[in-house]
């Protein structure tokens, strides 16, 4: 065994102590990721490049739906602060990348929220996208105006619709939350959110319950003609992604039986195509306390990077750019069929 097997063993390791509740719940069934990319001949995922400075200002929600990989909710005290935010942005001036993706929890919901979007918007970056949960919007007074603070600063939003219908949609993230939505996404339409060329409104789509996403382009046109045609309501491209087996949905998974089952499809489903778009390959992910990792799925399990010692505070490009990428039995959610990621299918 070489080193870089070595490493990727022990990474394995670390992933199942802190990704799966119990060992009694570790599925022995399931080989490990590397295992599975071995015996495909498919060498271990090593980053290109960082194109995607992801940043998690914070764990806290005003929503705590079903399928968090986050586990947000309103009781998070987790919150990145204004000095590392100004660190953030450091970095950001110093380097070449193309995205800032600021993710949460809620992250408008961080008091400094808005100047960290104002200060991206001054450096040379071409694309800020927001994950926004749509129903923040209607959450206060403080938050009516997030439309128009997104168009100022020619802000991507991305935000998680997991269905065209109120049943689908409360089932995973509350009850009126399908309707607060409607109401969001029809004051982003308003303003020319979805309708004008550099206003760009994606959805994400996430199946609701253990089975993987259906087809990307189909599920599109099926959201685009329902919500036009009983909501009046554009927007520009449909994210499809599975559910990772983490967190709330890993909690759904066993609670529900279904854990075995569905990690037997996820390996079942394993599609080496999707490797060379694995968005771990060019995005770093930032924790609300400065620690870096290779996505923001092992941020949650707190699954560190391969390069020890690195974090915000140390951040050098050289040393992490050409990573080897800390796996575990999740990938396998990244890799089942079309393959998933925060911009979508990977295959199609
Ligand atoms: S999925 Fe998004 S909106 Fe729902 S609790 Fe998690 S961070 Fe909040
Ligand atoms: S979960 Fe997905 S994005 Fe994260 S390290 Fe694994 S394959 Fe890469």
């Amino acid at each position: 065994m070489n080193t870089s097997e070595k490493e990727l063993q022990q990474t394995e390791a670390i992933s199942s102590l802190s990704d799966y509740v119990s060992s009694e719940i570790q599925n022995k069934k399931t080989p490990s990721f590397f295992e599975v990319l071995k015996k495909n001949g498919n060498p271990p995922p090593i980053s290109t490049h960082i194109d995607v400075f992801q940043v998690n200002l914070g764990y806290l929600c005003n929503q705590t739906c079903k399928h968090c990989h986050v586990e947000a909710g309103p009781s998070r005290k987790e919150i990145m602060s204004k000095e590392t935010m100004q660190v953030c942005l450091k970095i950001i001036k110093e380097n070449d990348f193309r995205c800032v993706d600021i993710t949460g929890g809620a992250p408008e919901m961080n008091p400094n929220f808005r100047w960290f979007v104002e200060e991206i918007r001054k450096t040379k970056i071409k694309e800020i996208i927001v994950r926004c949960n749509l129903t923040i919007i209607l959450a206060n007074a403080n938050y009516h105006d997030l439309p128009e603070f997104f168009k100022n600063n020619s802000v991507h939003i991305v935000s998680s619709l997991p269905f065209y219908n109120a049943l689908r949609t409360d089932r995973q993230r509350g009850n009126g939350v399908f309707e607060k939505s409607i109401q969001a996404l029809q004051m982003l339409n308003k303003i020319g959110y979805g309708i004008e060329k550099h206003l760009i409104l994606d959805l994400v789509y996430n199946p609701n319950g253990a089975f993987l996403s259906a087809n990307q382009k189909n599920l599109e046109e099926a959201y685009k003609t329902e919500l036009f045609k009983t909501y009046n309501i554009s927007f520009n491209n449909l994210i499809a992604i599975h559910n990772m087996p983490i967190n709330r949905f890993l909690e759904y998974l066993i609670n529900s039986g279904n854990y075995e089952d569905y990690m037997s499809m996820l390996v079942s489903a394993y599609n080496p195509e999707t490797l060379n778009g694995l968005m771990c390959k060019n995005t770093i992910s930032v924790a609300w306390n400065g620690n870096l990792y290779d996505c923001d799925f092992n941020q949650m399990l707190q699954l560190p990077l391969t390069v020890a010692g690195q974090t915000l505070f140390n951040f050098n490009i050289n040393h992490l750019k050409h990573r080897q990428i800390a796996t575990g039995k999740h990938c396998f959610g990244c890799t089942a069929g079309s393959g998933s990621s925060c911009q979508g299918s990977l295959t199609e």
